[in-house]
């Protein structure tokens, strides 16, 4: 396994799109050596924007969360969330009707637009279920697993409307060793028990990627697929997403890939980065 320095790899590139959980933070806080390579992005000029599977909050509040942990530099206009396409979606494709989501109430305010209702799934009477007009998962938090599943699934079982998984991840790393299930993995379950196919918004699908180079060419640069480099710690989101949508992709050793595990892994599921890196840290 052939380790390059993260230094020597992005001039190469005229754009660099980051994961954020496990390669510029993660369960303790700031991965080493952040702040020296969002500096040195801008001291060559080479924008950046960081693409990240979570419908927890806004591009505004991850930025805000970025600055309490210290970081300067990492503005709204920076961020794109899957919670962000998912409501794209639910803006242009669900005209009206009341939403029934499952996650927390400040996650609910974000993905609606200012005409549109939304109740936590818990609330949607079996009675008059036909008045909901879309099924969002957006976080696997605010509620009570228990309860808000079977009533999810008994509620999927009434009515036929657009299911939305705003957050693919499955899992996600609470401590070295240790991961917690995700909205993607609750999602499954109740897509594996119901035999429905929900529409999902997140790495590795190209969304975000699409989203984020249209966004940078709209502000004047000029760039192709091949001229961004996605760097992620998860192989199946952000490696075979950058792969997928034609960008050049270097997995980092900071978060759900180790240094230990990622030959077998890359070699088990045929997800190939085009670099390997220890971290972000520039040496
Ligand atoms: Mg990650």
């Amino acid at each position: 396994m052939d380790i390059r320095n993260i230094r020597d790899i992005l001039p190469a590139y005229k754009a660099i799109f980051f994961d954020s959980y496990g390669v510029l933070k993660n369960h303790r806080g700031l991965i080493p050596g952040v702040q020296n390579t969002i500096d040195y992005l801008k001291d060559i000029s080479v924008p950046f924007r960081v693409l990240t599977n979570d419908a927890s909050r806004s591009q505004k509040s991850q930025s805000e969360r970025f600055k309490e942990l210290g970081i300067q530099g990492i503005e709204p206009y920076h961020v794109v969330t899957s919670g962000m396409m998912a409501r794209q979606y639910l803006k242009y494709k669900v005209k009206e009707g009341l939403i029934a989501y499952i996650g927390t109430e400040q996650a609910a305010e974000f993905i609606l637009d200012d005409y549109k209702r939304a109740i936590p799934i818990v609330e949607v009477d079996f009675e008059n279920a036909e008045d909901i007009s879309a099924i969002v998962f957006l976080d696997d938090e605010g509620y009570d697993w228990r309860t808000t599943i079977n009533h999810t699934i008994n509620t999927l079982r009434r009515v036929n409307v657009p299911v939305i998984v705003a957050n693919t991840d499955q899992i996600y790393p609470v401590a070295k060793n240790d991961v917690s299930l995700a909205t993607g993995g609750i999602a499954q379950l109740a897509e594996s028990v119901v035999r429905r196919r929900f529409m999902k918004f997140g790495k590795p699908d190209s969304q975000m990627f699409s989203y984020a180079l249209d966004d940078l060419n709209g502000q004047g640069y000029n760039l192709e697929r091949n001229d961004i480099l996605m760097i992620g710690d998860t192989l199946h989101t952000d490696i075979l997403g950058g792969n997928k949508f034609g960008a050049r992709t270097a997995l980092v050793l900071t978060g759900n890939t180790t240094e230990k595990n990622a030959q077998l892994l890359i070699d088990s599921t045929g997800v190939v980065p085009d670099y390997i890196c220890t971290s972000i840290l520039l040496e």
